[in-house]
Formats: C-alpha cells, sequence, structure tokens
C-alpha cells in the first residue's frame, strides 16, 4: 500500500501543489494491476475490458488504451469518452442495466458489442438487427457473491441479467430472430475475494452455455476485491485467476473449440492508484468523541456512506506514530458524512497520528467509484485530479470555478 508519498513525490507537496480536495493516481500502479492480471491469466486468450465505470478520466482510459486494455461501458456517455480517449467502437462492449432500446441502437452505430440482459431487449434485438449484429446476452447465474448485499449482482433478486432459469427463453428468441450470439456474460459483484465464488458463477455460466453453438467469447465479468488496509490482504488474483483458467479451459475442451476469455475488472485496476487528500478545517474535542472535519464530504467520496466501505485514512502531515488519539472523521457537508467506517460497515473512530487543524488527511483505495460518485451536492465544487507518471505529477482535472456550477442554469 502506497503511503506518505506516490513515486516519491510527498502527498502533503501534492496537496500543496495543486489544492485540496484531490484526488491522485499513480499510474504505476495501474500497470501494475494489469500486469498481475495478465499473469493469471497467463496462456489463455484473455482480453481484459476495463469497467470504465469505476474511474472514467480520459488520462485514465488514455492509459489503458496505450497498456492494451479495452472498455466496458454502461452508459452512451461513457462510450462516447472511450472513443475521445482513443478507443475504436470494436474495443468497447457496452454493457447496461434497463436502458431505452435507443441507447442500444446508438452504441451498435458506433460499433460497440452490446450485452443484453433481458428477454424483451433480446426480441427487440432479433426484430432490428437479425442475424447481423453480434451480441452478448449476460446471465444471471442466481449465485450470492461479494462483499455485501448493495453489491451483488447476480443473486435471484438481482435485476441483472437474465436469470438461468430462463434458458428455453433466450434459446426460443435466438432462434426465432437467428440472433448472433457470440459470448455469454456474467457478472457476481464487487468485493469477491475466493475463488469458489468465481468458479462458482463460472461453472453456472459455462454449464448453460453448451446450448449456444456459435460462441466466440465468455465474458467472466468483474468483482476481483483488493486490500482496503494493510492487514488486508484482498484477492489472490494468481490463486484465483488460476482456478478461473483451468475451469475455462475443462469448459472449452467440452465445447470443442477455443474460446476467448474476457474479464471486465473495475476496481481491482484503478483502486488502489488513487489516494484522496483533504484538509483539515477543524479538530473537534467533543466529550464523547473527538472529530477531525476535513474539506469534503459524501460529495466528494460517497463509498462510505453509501455502501459502509472501509477506507484507509491517515494523517498525511504527521508520520509520528509515538502521539495517536481516535478520531472520527467527518466531512463539511450538511448530512452525516461520516467517512470512517469499519470492515462491518459502521461508522468509527480511527487510531490517526495527532491531528492538528490544517494537516492533510489521507483517504486510500480512491482510484474506484471516488470520483466517478462525486456530486455537486451543497453546490460544492467537484475535486480536482492528478495523475503521477514517471515520477511527474500533472493535472488530469481542473479544480472547478463558479461558472461551472451555473453553466446551463437560467
Ligand atoms: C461495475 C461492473 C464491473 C466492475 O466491477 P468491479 O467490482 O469494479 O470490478 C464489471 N462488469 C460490470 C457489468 C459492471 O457493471
Amino acid at each position: 500500500m502506497a503511503y506518505y508519498s506516490i513515486q516519491n513525490i510527498p502527498l502533503t507537496d501534492l496537496a500543496k501543489e495543486f489544492g485540496t480536495p484531490l484526488y491522485v493516481y499513480d499510474a504505476d500502479k495501474i500497470r501494475e494491476k494489469i500486469s498481475v492480471l495478465r499473469a493469471a491469466f497467463e496462456g489463455i486468450d484473455l482480453t481484459i475490458k476495463y469497467a470504465a465505470k469505476a474511474n472514467t478520466n480520459l488520462s485514465i482510459l488514455r492509459l489503458m488504451r496505450e497498456n492494451g486494455v479495452d472498455m466496458d461501458v454502461v452508459s452512451p456517455q461513457e462510450l462516447e469518452i472511450g472513443l475521445i480517449a482513443g478507443y475504436e467502437g470494436s474495443n468497447i462492449t457496452f454493457t447496461p442495466s434497463g436502458v431505452h432500446f435507443s441507447e442500444i441502437e446508438y452504441a451498435v452505430s458506433k460499433g460497440a458489442i452490446v450485452n443484453l440482459d433481458n428477454l424483451s431487449v433480446l426480441e427487440k434485438f432479433g426484430q432490428t438487427y437479425g442475424s447481423s449484429q453480434p451480441c452478448l446476452i449476460r446471465i444471471k447465474p442466481h449465485v450470492f457473491g461479494g462483499g455485501n448485499e448493495k453489491i451483488m449482482t447476480a443473486h435471484p433478486e438481482s435485476k441483472f441479467g437474465i436469470s438461468i432459469h430462463q434458458k428455453a427463453e433466450i434459446l426460443s428468441i435466438v432462434e426465432q430472430y437467428n440472433i448472433n450470439v457470440i459470448g455469454l456474460h456474467q457478472h457476481t459483484g464487487s468485493d469477491i475475494k475466493d475463488g469458489k465464488t468465481f468458479e462458482q458463477a463460472a461453472s453456472a455460466l459455462f454449464d448453460f452455455a453448451y446450448d449456444f453453438k456459435d460462441l466466440q467469447i465468455i465474458d467472466l465479468g468483474g468483482g476481483f476485491k483488493v486490500p482496503y488496509s494493510p492487514e488486508d490482504p484482498g484477492v489472490n488474483m494468481l490463486e484465483v485467476g488460476q482456478i478461473m483458467s483451468n475451469a475455462f479451459r475443462a469448459f472449452c475442451q467440452k465445447y470443442g473449440r477455443e474460446l476467448r476469455l474476457w474479464v471486465e475488472p473495475g476496481k481491482f485496476l484503478v483502486s488502489e492508484s488513487g489516494t484522496f487528500l483533504a484538509e483539515t478545517n477543524v479538530v473537534k474535542r467533543d466529550p464523547v468523541k473527538t472529530f477531525v472535519g476535513i474539506n469534503s464530504g459524501l460529495n466528494h467520496l460517497i463509498r462510505p456512506m453509501m455502501y459502509g466501505s472501509y477506507h484507509y485514512i491517515f494523517n498525511a502531515s504527521n508520520q509520528d506514530s509515538s502521539k495517536q488519539e481516535d478520531y472520527r472523521v467527518t466531512g463539511y457537508i450538511c448530512e452525516t458524512d461520516t467517512f470512517s467506517f469499519d470492515f462491518n460497515g459502521k461508522q468509527n473512530e480511527r487510531l490517526l497520528n495527532k491531528v492538528k487543524e490544517g494537516d492533510i488527511i489521507a483517504l486510500a483505495n480512491a482510484g474506484a467509484y471516488g470520483f466517478t460518485m462525486a456530486s455537486h451536492y451543497n453546490s460544492r465544487f467537484l475535486p480536482a485530479e492528478v495523475l503521477v507518471d514517471g515520477g511527474k505529477a500533472r493535472v488530469i482535472r481542473r479544480r472547478e470555478t463558479l461558472e461551472d456550477i451555473l453553466r446551463n442554469q437560467e
């Protein structure tokens, strides 16, 4: 886990130079994660489809593209941003949920491959394109996997995917319109750490796949857990990769053909690359608790408040661990915007090196679902973003001004 500096640049220097609140990303960390993923699936015809909703900054997307990573998008706007970042439509997969059919038509018109997750949409796709456009079908394998209920996507009650129990209906629509189904897809959820869950979901999809004769691709989604604290090992990617590779090889053999394997990690590729920096506005010594109030809130990093997510927090301005105190780290928004949640999804206190007003507080694992979930709530500006690459830091999203907030208003 990167601590007080990124590529030898102290976090406090970055805060001073670029101001706070600030997202900083380490390009080397992203490259490292891409290599780990490739190594985990060595010998397999693997394509990495970065789940761009985790972080859609253009510079991050360009970095992905330069490293041979394709994109998985969930909206026409993400698709458009991908094209601007230099991707070809054919390198982009559109995996929407519950969108209007016109968005699917738009994606097809840009050359993207779509992933269909609803019987009525599959039927419309057949009526519109017949066999002329390839597609993937997203299956809901009825598997429980993921860090918590809110981030599970393949259990029986999930809205995502077509139920694995509706195979007959799927096959009948595919036959009726001669739909060109080139792949099957499933994405189980987020923060999955054990190989067993991936294996279980994959094997459900494999069992399902034998009736589809023209497959070229199996897409096993993302959801690989990352380490959230110095003690947290995260997923053992090499082990999970091996489990999934073996299951995939066995499937291909039985299917009678070598297929391509796609995975769609978001968090795994970018979470650890990001650190969020904010400044301590106030230290509030209350009879019950001591609060550290930073110049940010759920408007900039909502994961703790939305999912009870754990972010490792430290005082970037004070490396002296001989004097630590328990602090509840909160924001400046007029809501309860506690940043310090424990691993059970409860607000708690963190032992931090003694904090004084003006200190820079850093939150780790801020590269995924951080900036992309930020809002203008309380009419405050979005954070700026900085990428550190080759030992140099550069702004990849400027700080906003009031004009940005007023734009489009009457
Ligand atoms: C969000 C999403 C992912 C990525 O999930 P992570 O937990 O960030 O790896 C992958 N596939 C689909 C379809 C998604 O919606």
